[in-house]
């Protein structure tokens, strides 16, 4: 098959063995859409470590089950459409046997540890399989991962008639906001860098962030009310100032939370809960990663995709 891989070379498409059915819970997955992530490029970069020698980028998709083994018959049938999961639990730790897998720390994720889905096809562990309805486009399955992790700021105990503030008009700015909106929240800004300095003190009971700075950090801690709450989302690496006094003398609550369930996420879409038809752009084919890489640095309002049939 045809896809994009890293390997000691650099970025390139080339021609792999297909993935085959290895294991009894094994799915194998015909990509129609995979949409690139800032994580994507990233892990092209370098700047995420990754499987080596050679990888399959990729881990935002859709597409219809064409293989199975036998374990992974008994809930999803050949034909299927699909969405995937991309972080895969460890299924093996106590929080895993717990049922709470949502929050193992010993998760493993496709296109960066396991080869990813800028291919034709893929192979994932059937419990990553999310069906979806008939009435859902691939493109809007393959955004499912993106509105998983928006809809986490729900978990971190927001309520619908508090007064909140987004950090970052960009695209994820913008799907946070049409959640909570989803969910009852009425009085909700996005604001820019550019626009921090103007919002006055104490205004908000609680901002999200997702661009993480020092500086915003700053400007929303002087934004949020005392005993205001900051909801971390973004997934800096490097670390961030904090001035614990402020913190501390405000009793500011610091939430940080990860992804919400992904059923609830093909949901919002599928019911029309949410509408993000404008979030999502242009599809292209494999070939056209490097201008599509390049371009995504700097056009972040649309999400774009690659169809690897193209
Ligand atoms: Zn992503
Ligand atoms: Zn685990």
């Amino acid at each position: 098959m045809r896809a994009l891989l890293k390997n000691q070379t650099g970025i390139c498409v080339d021609t792999i063995p297909a993935p085959a059915v290895t294991r009894d819970d094994d799915v194998i997955i015909d990509i129609a859409l995979a949409g690139l992530c800032r994580t994507d490029v990233f892990v092209a970069e370098g700047r995420i470590p990754a499987k080596t020698p050679q990888l399959v980028l990729g881990h935002e998709f859709a597409g219809t089950v064409s293989a199975m083994g036998d374990a992974a018959a008994a809930r999803i049938k050949n034909g299927a459409r699909v969405t995937v999961m991309p972080i895969l639990p460890c299924g093996i730790c106590a929080l895993c046997r717990a049922g709470r897998a949502i929050s193992c720390q010993h998760t493993s994720m496709l296109g960066i540890e396991h080869d990813g889905a800028f291919g034709e096809k893929i192979r994932v562990p059937q419990s990553a399989v999310y069906t979806i309805p008939d009435t859902l486009s691939f493109r809007h399955a393959a955004y499912s991962e993106p509105v998983a992790a928006a809809l986490s700021v729900l978990k971190s105990g927001i309520r619908p008639e508090e007064k909140g503030v987004i950090y970052g008009n960009n695209r994820f700015g913008q799907l946070i906001d049409r959640i909570l909106r989803a969910y009852g929240f009425h009085d909700i800004t996005i604001v820019d860098a550019a626009d921090a300095d103007g919002v006055e003190d104490g205004l908000y009971d609680f901002a999200v962030e997702t661009l993480a700075t020092s500086g915003m950090l700053r400007s929303l801690m002087r934004m949020v009310r005392v005993q205001g709450r900051i909801v971390l989302k973004s997934r800096k690496h490097e670390p961030i100032e904090l001035v614990l006094a402020e913190a501390v003398r405000r009793e500011i609550t610091l939430s940080a939370v990860n992804y919400g369930d992904f059923r609830e996420s093909i949901d919002l879409m599928a019911s029309g809960k949410i509408i993000v038809d404008d979030l999502l752009g242009e599809e292209h084919a494999l070939e056209d990663f490097a201008d599509v890489f390049e371009r995504s640095k700097t056009h972040e309002t649309r999400k774009t995709f690659f169809d690897p049939r193209k």
